[in-house]
């Protein structure tokens, strides 16, 4: 049966990886500096949207032309600034929320250095509790920050309103490193940080059942990267 994935070993999904960001338009050479800075900066610099991602989220922003981006989990501000570079001629307000200082204070430093203060706006705090401060709609919203959080954001900006009505919603990292689909599914992955995915996959599952059943919005999960599921309200 002809599967909507390939099945790759890590060594071809490496090469496969390498050969789609080789094949997509590439980021801007701000993108490549504040990555190269997080990955030298950063031990868990894993947890920064890869260059790939960088051009898909220009990629769609430059099709959506969204006014108002809201952002769950900055980290170094790496997908802020894809967004930020993307929604120039829309002249876009981005809102990005962050709850650890050490991410506060590279964030800043990355608007900071490349001038995006005049329409990035970072809230500090726990995200839910920031979500709450928000008003108006959002064209684009961008899930990705703790895993255990998602059903409760996604509640949340459902509950308040926040998606515009023609507005997508993006959560990254569905698989949890493959542990949503089963805690077998990756044998490859580090003991030291199993504990911690499996836990997210366990809540991501629930995230998952949550968005196939709520009647209010239609969902797709996709097999990209760790997993992308795409949200919107139900168009019938
Ligand atoms: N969006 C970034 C990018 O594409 O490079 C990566 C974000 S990283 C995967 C997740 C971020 O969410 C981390 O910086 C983490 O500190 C933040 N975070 C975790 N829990 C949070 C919470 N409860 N409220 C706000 N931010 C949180």
């Amino acid at each position: 049966m002809l599967t909507s994935v390939l099945s790759f070993t890590p060594e071809m999904a490496e090469k496969v990886t390498e050969y789609c960001t080789k094949s997509s338009t590439d980021v801007s050479g701000q993108m490549n500096e504040l990555w190269d800075w997080t990955v030298g900066e950063f031990e868990d610099a894993d947890k920064m949207s890869s260059p790939l991602q960088g051009s898909t989220m220009k990629f769609l922003a430059g099709l959506l032309k969204p006014k108002r981006i809201l952002e769950i989990g900055c980290f170094t501000g790496y997908s802020a600034l894809a967004w930020y570079e993307s929604t120039k001629h829309v002249n876009a307000e981005i809102i990005t929320l962050e709850l650890d200082p050490k991410m506060i204070a590279a964030s800043r430093r990355t608007f900071e250095k490349y001038g995006l203060n005049d329409r990035v706006k970072m809230i500090e705090g726990d995200a839910l509790q920031s979500l709450k401060k928000l008003t108006g709609t959002f064209d684009l919203i961008f899930v990705d920050a703790n895993k255990d959080g998602y059903e409760a954001y996604v509640k949340s900006i459902l509950d308040q309103k926040l998606l515009s009505p023609t507005g997508l919603i993006m959560a990254d990292n569905i698989f949890a490193r493959g542990m949503t689909i089963s805690t077998d599914s990756n044998p490859l992955l580090p003991e030291k940080t199993r504990a911690y995915w499996t836990a997210n996959g366990k809540a991501l599952r629930d995230f998952n059942a949550f968005c196939k059943h709520d009647g209010r919005i239609d969902t797709v999960l996709l097999p990209v990267y760790d997993g992308l599921t795409l949200i919107k309200w139900k168009t019938e």
